[in-house]
């Protein structure tokens, strides 16, 4: 449990710092679509969609991360909250973050 609060921990910080350098990053593309040309714009475009889609996908993990760690300090953590199931363990250690036990998660993936 402890190791698991380190790994939550730790891959919240390093997330944070992504999400630093992405924001210096998307600044950069602004001003690159002030470049002259069609294509460099298109591509500038492109790199910022793709820049707004790993920082939509960091700013996900982040929330599940700190649901996570408000789940351990309330003491239910690693119950899938779908279901009340336990999660199990090697699930939690490959990804402390995850909310559902891997049926409910499944079950979410394929309706
Ligand atoms: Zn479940």
């Amino acid at each position: 449990m402890a190791a698991l609060k380190q790994l939550l921990l730790g891959k919240q910080k390093e997330l944070l710092a992504l999400e630093s350098i992405g924001n210096k990053e998307s600044k950069t593309v602004e001003l690159d679509q002030t470049c002259v040309g069609r294509v460099s714009r298109m591509d500038a475009l492109q790199g910022q969609a793709m820049a707004l889609e790993s920082q939509r996908r960091r700013e996900l993990e982040l929330r599940y991360i700190a649901a996570a760690l408000q789940r351990m300090d309330q003491g239910d953590f690693g119950c899938c909250l779908e279901c009340g199931e336990a999660i199990r363990y090697e699930r939690l250690e490959y990804n402390p973050a995850v909310p559902l036990c891997i049926t409910c998660a499944s079950a979410a993936e394929n309706p």
